[in-house]
């Protein structure tokens, strides 16, 4: 079967099609013919060595399809199912998937393959960040940096659903439009500041009046971090969830004291989904969101499998908005 493989850690070029054994389920497991899979940022980190992972590695955590087959004690899914996954453990960037069964969500009808592949990690993730790491409350101001990515496009629907007002930052005027429509109120373009550390926090500040916002969603990182930092209200909270630009260095814990008793917390979406009861809830919940037309999944871009190297080429370029997916 079709797999992508990187031999060692390195750059987008790592990425090889290669012809390999198809994967049998092992006890637990099910067989998943896959019929798109889903591109996140955590894979770039997996294939560059930014996250340690054996190699040679298939990367991949997301994806949607059929299954094919069943391992010894598998009775909560069934041959012909429907289904996606999102898992920490990588493999996905191939024509067939070992899943877990507890793993394997089943994709309702009327939700296509290249939605339901596009859902679980960043839909998740979103969810998570609204529900779970905090409780947004209506009334509410939060700040989010890449406000047109993935997790961008889906986390600010959340927030503006629970009836926060959502500020966001993009680079460009067309993720500025893709933002707005989202339904932010406010996009500010991060990449025009001389200073990003003051002339981002002066931009919240005036859009807040002065008090700056109730959360920061952060996930990019070593360039933002003290921006959303110096963005965010007495008392309020950072979330650092990703470092799309590098991750960010040691941080002096006596900085919140100084602005003014604030927050900060480092969530993986792995910890909100370990408890099986909880995965079901979100999944369910994101999943009904979508079906219902609550939430709007954008495809970016599609590119098929053999080419995996351009995708990644084009996600760490900031060239995509919303899902970026390979197309066995
Ligand atoms: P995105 O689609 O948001 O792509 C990353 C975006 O980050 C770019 O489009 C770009 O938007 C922005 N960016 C800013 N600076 C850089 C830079 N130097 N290099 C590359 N991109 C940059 O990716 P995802 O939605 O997949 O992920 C967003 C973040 O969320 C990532 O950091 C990811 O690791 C994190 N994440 C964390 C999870 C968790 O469990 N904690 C789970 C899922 C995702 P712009 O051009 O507008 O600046």
């Amino acid at each position: 079967m079709d797999a992508i493989v990187a031999r060692e850690p390195g750059g987008p070029e790592t990425l090889t099609l290669l012809d390999v054994e198809p994967p049998e389920p092992g006890p637990g497991q099910v067989l998943v013919r896959t019929e798109a899979i889903g591109i996140n940022f955590i894979d770039t980190y997996h294939r560059s060595g930014v996250y340690p992972m054996d190699f040679p590695l298939t990367p991949g955590g997301e994806g949607a399809g059929v299954v094919t087959a069943l391992g010894d004690g598998v009775d909560s899914v069934a041959v012909g199912d429907r289904v996606a996954w999102t898992a920490s453990a990588s493999g996905s960037y191939a024509a067939q998937v070992l899943v877990d069964a507890g793993h394997a969500l089943p994709v309702p009808d009327g939700v296509d393959a290249e939605t339901a592949a596009a859902i679980p990690l960043q839909g998740m993730t979103a969810h998570m960040l609204v529900d779970g790491v905090t409780r947004l409350e209506p009334g509410q101001t939060v700040l989010l940096t890449a406000g047109a990515g993935g997790v961008g496009l889906l986390l600010t629907q959340l927030a503006v659903a629970r009836g926060a007002r959502v500020i966001t930052t993009t680079s460009s005027d067309a993720k500025a439009e893709l933002s707005r429509a989202a339904g932010a109120s406010d996009v500010i373009r991060y990449d025009q500041f001389d200073d990003l550390t003051t002339g981002l926090p002066a931009r919240v500040r005036e859009l807040t009046d002065g008090a700056g916002v109730h959360v920061a969603y952060d996930g990019v990182g070593k360039d933002t971090f003290d921006a959303c930092l110096a963005s965010v209200r007495r008392r309020g909270l950072l979330v650092l969830f990703g470092g799309a630009s590098g991750q960010v260095p040691p941080v002096d814990l006596q900085r919140l004291n100084q602005a003014g008793s604030l927050m900060v917390t480092r969530p993986k979406l792995f910890d909100y989904i370990a408890d099986p009861a909880e995965l079901a809830w979100r999944a369910g919940a994101v999943f009904e969101a979508v079906a219902s037309g609550e939430l709007q999944v954008r495809i970016g871009a599609r590119y098929p499998l053999a080419e995996a190297a351009r995708a990644h080429e084009a996600l760490e370029g900031r060239q995509t908005t919303g899902k970026v997916l390979l197309v066995p």
